[in-house]
């Protein structure tokens, strides 16, 4: 790739941006057709693994139906959202009628759906845009399943009915600066003491919105 020079008062060469850095911003309608809101997203029109016969009328069923979703409420304003580094958060209701948060989990107002059942469905959603697919996917199989796996009856109870309906959304700490992989070596720890004090610097997904917080 080629990259741009400037020279120094000095006469040494400075390295500036590459040369792309210079270019024209993309223009996003002709790059992305099947992105912009004027267009259609393009059917799902081919089964080259026969999936279908594999599933369940249940499965088909929410597969139709996040799929008529994400391309009737999300693909037409996803790469407006993504222009501006924003997120859609008008959406999360119709992503919560959807009856999906919470995959596989049983009872607890959770949808108890099968594992394939769960996996299609943000399949569905990441078919369409990757970054709300993350979203579901921090909210519902990292944090809730946490919850649904090791926290205590009165926390279930508490948490995992509202985030089922996502009128509430969960982020989920685990990785730290230092620390990704190597969950054994992380620094931030629970202090008790009345309340609980998260110290260290964890980044995670959602973390800037959620209302819930499952830290590892
Ligand atoms: C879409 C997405 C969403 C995420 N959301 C969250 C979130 O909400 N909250 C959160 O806490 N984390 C989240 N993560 C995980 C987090 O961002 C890190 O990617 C993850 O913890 C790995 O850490 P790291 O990037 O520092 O990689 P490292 O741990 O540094 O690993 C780098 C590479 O080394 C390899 N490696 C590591 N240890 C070993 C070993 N002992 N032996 C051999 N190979 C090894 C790994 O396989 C990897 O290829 C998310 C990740 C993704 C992709």
């Amino acid at each position: 790739m080629a990259i741009n020079s400037s020279k120094n008062p000095d006469g040494s060469v400075q390295n500036a941006m590459p040369s792309y850095f210079y270019s024209p911003p993309l223009d996003v309608s002709a790059a992305f057709p099947q992105a912009t809101p004027a267009s259609t997203f393009p059917p799902c029109a081919s089964d080259y693994f026969q999936l279908d016969n594999l599933l369940t009328a249940e499965e088909q069923a929410i597969r139709k139906k996040v799929r008529e979703c994400m391309e009737k409420e999300i693909a037409p304003i996803m790469t407006e959202y993504w222009e501006k580094a924003k997120f859609p958060f008008h959406v999360i209701p119709k992503l919560g009628a959807l009856r999906i948060a919470g995959g596989t989990i049983k009872d607890y107002g959770c949808p108890g759906l099968s594992i394939t059942g769960s996996a299609i469905a943000v399949a569905e959603v990441a078919r369409v845009d990757a970054s709300c697919s993350t979203f579901i996917l921090v909210h519902s199989s990292l944090a809730m399943l946490t919850i649904a796996l090791c926290g205590s009856e009165a926390q279930k109870q508490k948490y995992l009915p509202s985030l089922a309906q996502l009128q509430a959304v969960a982020c989920w700490a685990l990785t730290e600066p230092d620390y990704g992989s190597d969950a054994s070596a992380l620094k931030t720890l629970p202090q008790s003491g009345g309340s609980w004090i998260l110290e260290g610097k964890a980044v995670d997904r959602n973390s800037t919105f959620a209302d819930v917080l499952v830290s590892c």
